[in-house]
């Protein structure tokens, strides 16, 4: 561990603030500016949930993405709820996620970068300020930092309390990520064990073999003396949407080595594609952190639009820096990314390109559910691998929404997921996420299109 000392209390920075005298979109309404301050005090004396030093050396790993030496797996829920953040289903995604990342790492022979969206992913920009129900009007959910899911007034109001349990539980998820990935369950040679639990099914069955294999080649290995040390930890990140000013700001601390701000609420950050705004507050607050930060590229997306974001937020051009996580969806994906990669290609800039197969194919079922088809997912993962090919460039992650659980909220996969089986397996807040069987699918699929780079 590195042993960087992040100061508790960041003070006045040059600029750091700036972000407040501009527009900020998707911002909750506290109704109490007393008690939000006092919030926000506790917040910005609370420890970090993670380090300058992890941070750097992700920087690192990204970098390493963007030249096609690694690949990044980035996942988890749409939305993180506090009742959610149990063992168990913490236990599930990560287990998710190292599985996901073997059959990624065995069949490409690559390193893979593990990254959640996990321990601080609780605020969502909504589309509407308000949601009716039967003649009755109330605001959104706007996730669990700022309001409750329920349909009643007290809960839909928006409560700063909420931003402190969010720190809470974001540091309780983290700590039992830090735990299962660097204290033995994370170790290579529990392949096979990360997928006891799960339901039979043929993406299951089809992991079971890769595992077989690896376990194989590892007691191969270790008759032949080879030492294991490597395999026993894990490097694991965690990331979020940096939503909310009053809870990320206070969470920017100052790195004693360099005086650089850091958030230290997560390692990575992003600007999702509603805040996205050139001149508005998030890109500016964005730009002043030195975590590596992404920024998500919707089908609107122009070249200039991508351009001028790299200016904002990677002047320098740093390695592993900046990270463009598109979502364009399935039909128009081949369409619309040619143009952002060559002309950032040609611009002589190398930020780490990553596909969001989730955002772009949202529908609405008959029966009135959000959700994905399956087939549109894997159609976008293959339409990024292709412009990327086809323009020289690196396609160098995944970015997905996905559950260990065994819910149904996308249509489709090898369990054939349809309509009605949503209405009995369906739990997410937010958006639909793939559940454990069609993560690995994925996986599978990613794995094949990167043997082929
Ligand atoms: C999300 O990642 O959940 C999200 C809201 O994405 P986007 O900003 O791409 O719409
Ligand atoms: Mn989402």
């Amino acid at each position: 561990m590195n042993e960087t000392v992040v100061a508790a209390n960041p003070g006045v920075i040059a600029g750091l603030d700036n972000y407040a005298t501009l527009a900020a979109a998707q911002q909750p309404t506290w109704p109490d500016a007393g008690k939000l301050a006092e919030v926000r005090a506790e917040l910005a004396k609370m420890p970090p949930l993670v380090f300058a030093g992890e941070v750097d050396i992700l920087r690192s790993r990204l970098a390493a993405a963007a030249e096609g030496k690694a690949f990044l797996l980035q996942g988890g829920d749409c939305a993180e709820t506090f009742a959610d953040a149990t063992a168990d289903r913490i236990r599930n995604r990560v287990k998710t996620l190292l599985q996901m990342a073997v059959v990624l790492t065995y069949g490409a022979s690559m390193p893979v970068i593990k990254m959640g969206r996990m321990a601080g992913q609780f605020a969502k920009p909504r589309s509407s300020n308000d949601e009716t129900r039967d003649g009755l009007t109330l605001p959104a959910y706007r996730g669990d930092a700022v309001n409750g899911y329920d349909f009643t007034a007290a809960s839909r109001e928006h409560n700063p309390e909420r931003l402190l349990k969010a720190y809470h539980t974001s540091a309780s998820t983290l700590n039992l990520i830090r735990a299962f990935t660097q204290g033995g369950f994370a170790d290579l040679r529990s392949v096979h064990e990360w997928n006891r639990g799960f339901t039979d099914n043929p993406a299951n069955a089809r992991y079971e073999s890769l595992a077989k294999e690896i376990d194989r080649a590892i007691k191969f290995m270790a008759a032949c003396g080879a030492d294991f040390d490597a395999l026993k930890t894990t490097e694991f990140y965690v990331s979020h949407e940096a939503l909310l000013f009053d809870y990320e700001r206070p969470m920017t601390r100052i790195d004693s080595r360099t005086g650089t701000p850091y958030s230290t609420s997560g390692h990575f950050v992003w600007v999702g594609e509603r805040t996205r705004q050139l001149d508005g507050a998030h890109i500016d607050f964005m730009s002043r952190l030195r975590n590596p930060i992404g920024v998500k590229l919707g089908p609107s997306t122009s070249v200039s639009d991508v351009l001028a974001l790299m200016d904002k937020l990677d002047p320098q051009r740093e390695p592993g820096r900046l990270t463009f996580i598109t979502r364009m969806g399935a039909p128009k994906i081949r369409e619309t990314l040619p143009a952002l990669v060559e002309a950032v290609r040609d611009a002589g800039a190398k930020p780490l390109w990553i596909t969001d197969p989730m955002h772009g194919n949202g529908i609405t079922t008959k029966n009135g559910y959000k959700s994905r088809r399956f087939d549109d997912v894997m159609d976008e993962v293959r339409g990024f691998f292709e412009v990327h090919r086809a323009a020289g460039t690196i396609p160098g992650g995944i970015h997905i929404e996905l559950t260990g659980d065994d819910v149904a909220e996308c249509l489709g996969g090898s369990e054939h997921i349809d309509e009605k089986t949503l209405e009995e397996r369906y739990e997410s807040l937010c958006d639909p996420r793939l559940n454990h069987s069609q993560s690995l699918e994925l996986a599978f699929l990613v794995a094949e299109a990167l043997a082929e780079r």
